[in-house]
Formats: structure tokens, sequence, C-alpha cells
């Protein structure tokens, strides 16, 4: 398969085809078009299946570029992997000219303060220190239209379900949700009951 087949726009294919991958791996085939189609998804897969584009990817094609706001959030476990995201995020939606932002914590909330002044399509962050952003108004989650959490089984293990539950309520109800976890335990299928409409779920 080719990510032609994706229906992807032509920057996206071209940013894609930049970082020199050929063809789309068994979570992109599965997982881009459900995204597109801004169904929620539940996906089981490991670090490694490129789960990061399956979810990067139809974010920078759906994302409005004139939205002062952003539009997309991510949470991830790790400040490690919140930096490895936006990355990724940053080199799919080059030609889109899409702002990602990472948010964690042990950083100078300050400088993450100044920089979500400016236009940011898609923030990337650890739990605590997203909420502490909106809890302050300094993130404005008003029109954020997708939500990805990933990694929720470490999310889970690291005590962060109760962040994550409170960041979810005070998003948008009208939104599409992705969840990525190595593992799909009782809690985590218990979560995305929770906060998912008609989820697809995808095993790879
Ligand atoms: P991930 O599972 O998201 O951590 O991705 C694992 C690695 O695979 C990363 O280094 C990606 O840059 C790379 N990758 C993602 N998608 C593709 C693809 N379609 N072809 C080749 N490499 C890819």
């Amino acid at each position: 398969m080719h990510f032609k087949e994706l229906n992807l726009d032509e920057k996206i294919l071209h940013a894609i085809e930049q970082l020199g991958y050929t063809e789309p791996t068994e979570v992109q085939q599965k997982v881009v078009p459900v995204v597109l189609g801004k169904q929620d998804v539940l996906v089981k897969s490991k670090t490694g299946s490129g789960k990061t584009a399956s979810f990067a990817i139809p974010l920078c094609q759906l994302v409005d570029w004139d939205e002062n706001k952003p539009q997309a959030l991510v949470l991830t476990p790790t400040r490690e992997l919140a930096v490895q995201v936006q990355e990724d995020i940053t080199n799919i939606g080059r030609y889109k000219r899409i702002k990602g932002l990472a948010l964690y914590g042990k950083s100078p909330f300050a400088k993450q303060k100044f920089a979500l002044k400016q236009k940011t399509h898609i923030v990337v962050g650890t739990p605590g220190r997203v909420l502490d952003h909106i809890e302050k108004a300094t993130l404005d989650v008003s029109k954020v239209e997708y939500l990805v959490i990933d990694e929720a089984d470490e999310m889970l293990n690291m005590g962060f379900l109760k962040q994550v539950e409170s960041i979810i309520k005070l998003l948008p109800n009208e939104r599409t949700t992705m969840l990525f976890s190595a593992t799909l335990s009782d809690r985590i299928k218990k979560l995305s009951s929770k906060y998912m409409k008609d989820a697809i779920s995808i095993e790879i």
C-alpha cells in the first residue's frame, strides 16, 4: 500500500516522503482513515509500530492553519515522549507550517505561558502540566476537537488517571478521541468506554 491511497494532502505526502517513509505501517494503514473520518478509536499497539505517525499524520491534515487556538491535544506519560511526538508533528506538518508545542513539568511555567500566546495548532504534554495550564487559563481548550491519549497503560501505571479525567472533563464534548495503549487492561477499556463514543477497536 502507498501513502497516496490514504487520501492525504500533497503537503503531508511531501513531508512523509522527505522523512523517507515509503509505505504506511500496519497501524498507520488502519488508524489514519478512521481518524480522517473523525471516528473515535482504541488502538492496541507497541512503540516501534509507527503509532505516533498514525495519529500525527491525520491530525496535521485535519487542523485548520488559520485557527489561532489549539485544535488538538496529545497527552503523554513522559516529557521525553511529549518532545518526541512534538518533533514528529513538526516534521509531518512542515509544509503546512503546523505549530506543535510540548508542555511538561519541571520546566519554567512562564516560558510555556509565553509560547502559548503564539499560534499553536497541536499541544502535546504530560497531564499535570497540561491541567495546570488549563486551570490557570494559559491554555485555551475551547477549540480542541481532537484528543489523543498516548501510552494510556503507562499513564495509568504512573498514577495520572485523575488528572487525565480532569482534563477530559474540561474539553469540548464534540471531539474525536484516540486512545493508544500497548495493553488493553480492564482499566483501559473502562476509560475508553467512559470517554469515547462508538470507538473502533484496532489491535496490531
Ligand atoms: P513509533 O512507533 O511511533 O515510536 O515509531 C517508530 C519509528 O518508526 C520512528 O523512528 C518513526 O520515525 C518510524 N516510522 C514511522 N512510520 C514509518 C513508516 N511508514 N516507514 C518507515 N518508518 C516509519
